[in-house]
């Protein structure tokens, strides 16, 4: 529906050596050329050097001198330069629509910013006299304050929208620490940010109806179905699983604003995402977690509460708990792993089938059977989270489709090869909607599996 190039952008200090700056893929280790004057930007070979010559002979002096600046600075400094450099250019056009947007146009929250992060900002500020070389004009706070504040309201994370591996997923939807210690550089997690003017209108919801996709540079928004414009397509800045009051806190406190969308205002949305199972027909019955209480009887066979069902809540409460010690417990990786995937099973037990606790947890043991692996426990534990990725993320998104992917890679090597080709069939009718066959994901990626 609309496609955007990127006004500005950096490479995340601890990616530059992992991914091309021209082309922004994954440099495969062993191979890479480097800038030979600064040292620090990287390439896939001799041909992404030469196509990125011309754009990075201006830049590679200020990149030397930078180096050791932080990603948000060296944007901010970027972006400066473009602003002095580049005056007619700050706007950009859909050739196809006519709709454009400029540079001017993009809010910044200056005012909130500076109140919540003023001595931050002063800090930052003063940062800027070494960044910048000697020939440059330095802005003005305000004009300072500005441009950090459009950076933080209006920038994406970059990604390559390429072989979305299940560790990188679950990296992407639940920021495991423990699994970025492990197996370096992950094929879909985020390595840097940019700002797309287009794109930037965005506005967001937490049940969307748009996805972004990157091919190489370009930033691609998709939808699945036709609607007026894209003043009406929606976009999650936040991970929809999230319960409500934690998509709220987020999305004030980096947005400033309080979303309305239908997911928000639908106080039966939370009442899924912490559930026990039912003591006497296993349905998944909502949990009040400041009182530990089942608020209504069960929407299927209407059982109220009996001895069993206080049991199972009570075990229910410590399991939560257990999980959050986990996850807070800064324990060597196979003990961690141990710990959940032991969880995991006890889970199983106690929790409702979407109960967001457990299908990340569930999703992380999934993920560490594929990384060993040990294909049926990942058939079993990939069957149990599938069901709750639709639910919350729609039959038509790319993290159902990249499930579905492992899950036929693991039916695969265990021999299911029906089951295999089921779910392989499933995730190409998703991918060919989003992100297209013409993405590099569907004609080169997923071709291989075809043939
Ligand atoms: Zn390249
Ligand atoms: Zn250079
Ligand atoms: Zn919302
Ligand atoms: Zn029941």
């Amino acid at each position: 529906m609309l496609t955007s190039r990127p006004f500005a952008f950096v490479i995340f200090s601890s990616h530059r050596s992992q991914i091309c700056d021209e082309c922004w893929s994954r440099i495969e280790v062993g191979y890479g050329e480097c800038c030979v004057s600064c040292g620090v930007v990287r390439y896939c070979d001799f041909g992404c050097r030469a196509r990125a010559q011309a754009e990075h002979y201006t830049e590679c002096a200020h990149v030397r001198r930078e180096r050791s600046a932080s990603d948000i600075m060296r944007l901010v400094a970027r972006i400066w330069r473009r602003l002095q450099e580049d005056k007619e250019n700050l706007v950009e056009t859909d050739l196809a629509s006519g709709i454009s947007r400029g540079w001017d146009e993009l809010m910044d929250n200056a005012e909130r910013l500076t109140e919540a992060r003023e001595e931050e900002l002063e800090a930052e500020y003063e940062q800027l006299d070494w960044l910048l070389d000697a020939d440059t004009v330095r802005p003005d706070k305000k004009t300072f304050v500005s441009i950090v504040g459009k950076i933080i309201t209006n920038s994406f994370c970059l990604r390559s929208d390429r072989k979305i591996t299940i560790d990188s997923l679950h990296n992407i939807l639940f920021k495991s620490q423990n699994l970025q210690r492990k197996g370096g550089p992950l094929a879909s997690e985020p390595f840097g940010i940019g700002l797309y003017l287009l794109a930037s209108q965005l506005d967001h919801s937490c049940s969307p109806n748009a996805t972004v996709v990157f091919q190489g540079r370009e930033l691609r928004v998709m939808v699945e179905k036709e609607m007026g414009g894209v003043g009406e397509a929606r976009i999650s800045y936040v991970n929809t699983m999230l319960d409500t009051r934690t998509r709220q806190e987020q999305l004030s406190q980096h947005w400033f604003f309080t979303c309305q969308c239908s997911l928000c205002s639908d106080p039966k949305s939370n009442a899924l995402k912490q559930s026990v199972k039912c003591s006497k027909c296993s349905t998944a019955r909502p949990v009040d977690t400041t009182r530990w209480t089942l608020d209504n009887p069960c929407s299927e066979c209407e059982n109220t509460t009996d001895a069993k069902q206080e049991e199972l809540v009570e075990r229910y409460r410590e399991l939560s708990l257990l999980v959050h010690q986990i996850s807070g417990e800064q324990v060597e990786e196979n003990t961690f792993n141990y710990l959940n995937s032991w969880v995991a099973a006890l889970m199983g037990e106690v929790c409702g089938d979407k109960d967001v606790t457990y299908v990340r947890v569930a999703h992380y043991v999934h993920t560490i059977c594929m990384q060993h692996r040990l294909w049926k426990p990942a058939i079993v534990y990939g069957e149990i989270v599938l069901p709750a990725f639709i639910y919350y993320f729609g039959k038509n998104s790319k993290i159902v489709a990249a499930l579905l992917v492992r899950l036929h890679e693991a039916a695969y090597y265990s021999g299911l090869l029906d089951k295999g080709v089921k779910y392989l069939e499933q995730a190409c009718s998703i991918y060919k909607i989003i992100p297209g066959e013409s993405h590099p994901l569907v004609s080169v990626d997923i071709a291989k599996f075809l043939m």
